[in-house]
């Protein structure tokens, strides 16, 4: 059976593979497809491409971007979008400064606590990247401010902790809405970490996304037990919604997810990039 991995990330953003590495790797581990999504940039595509197409191997071009929702943390995956698109390369300029801005803001926030880390030591860290919430969790733990960066998040930089900062400014409808005028297919990420509390009150969100134009739901995930990616299934049904699947590998920054295989029990059907690619028409 051919598989994929539709949700991955490099250095570009907060990755530990160069995009190069990234599709040997998906090559050397048996994927048919391998999609790079990384945050809120589009600049380790071109790489990618290069590398596939020596490799021989699919690449599907992706993006992920960080959206301003009310409930847990929203993030819309768009898949195949022209990336020249003049409203695409604007709305991605946006949240790369909106991002500029608030990881200032959070060093200060940690420097009031007794932290100190400079936006140098974070440039090192991202090599270049778009710099998020990881890289400043990575320079807590390397100073021995925290032991672990799980313990950053949940200590520091998690919504509602002591150093958090918010940072996105882009609404779902926004997300979908210029991701489509770019030809591309959005998809809502990883669905669990809305945190909804109930069937229902996800089923809502999704109706609601449908109506703004929404196109896929990613099912299968890292983090999804059986029965939340039974749930995504059936909303994906119900919305005829195109089903997607990704570990969300992002090498040594989450060395608990595997390409491809997440947790190690992941499998995503190479389906998932034929439904993509059908989609396409219909953007
Ligand atoms: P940012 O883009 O700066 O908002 O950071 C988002 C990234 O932080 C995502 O890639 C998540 O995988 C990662 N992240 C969010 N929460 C946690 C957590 N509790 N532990 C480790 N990584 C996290
Ligand atoms: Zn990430
Ligand atoms: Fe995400
Ligand atoms: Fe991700």
């Amino acid at each position: 059976m051919k598989i994929c991995d539709l949700h991955t990330h490099t250095t570009a953003s907060d990755g530990s593979d160069t995009p190069e590495q990234l599709v040997l790797k998906a090559k050397k581990v048996g994927l048919s497809a391998i999609a790079v999504t990384d945050h809120d940039t589009v600049c380790g595509l071109e790489e990618a491409k290069k590398t596939a197409r020596d490799a021989g191997i699919e690449l599907v071009p992706g993006v992920e971007l960080s959206i301003n929702f009310h409930k847990g943390n929203m993030h819309m995956l768009g898949y195949y979008m022209d990336t020249a698109d003049a409203g695409f390369q604007e709305i991605l300029k946006r949240v790369q400064g909106a991002r500029a801005e608030r990881n200032p803001q959070i060093l200060a926030l940690l420097d009031n606590l007794g932290i100190s880390i400079s936006m140098d030591e974070l440039e090192t860290l991202s090599k270049g990247g778009q710099i998020g919430r990881p890289h400043i969790a990575r320079a807590m733990v390397e100073k021995g401010y925290v032991k672990s960066v799980s313990e950053a998040f949940d200590k520091y930089l998690k919504r509602g902790a002591r150093a958090y900062a918010p940072k996105s400014i882009l609404s779902p409808e926004e997300a979908i809405q210029v991701l489509r005028d770019a030809k591309g297919i959005p998809v809502l990420a990883h669905p669990f970490s809305l945190l909804t509390s109930s069937e229902k009150e996800l089923d809502t969100i999704v109706f609601e996304l449908k109506e703004a134009g929404l196109m896929g739901i990613e099912c299968y995930y890292s983090e999804h037990d059986r029965a939340f990616t039974s749930v995504c299934l059936g909303l994906a049904q119900k919305y005829q919604l195109v089903v997607t699947g990704g570990s969300d590998y992002h090498g040594k920054a989450k060395p608990h997810i595997m390409l491809g295989r997440g947790r190690g029990n992941l499998v995503i059907p190479y389906d998932c990039v034929e439904a993509l690619k059908a989609a396409r028409a219909h953007v």
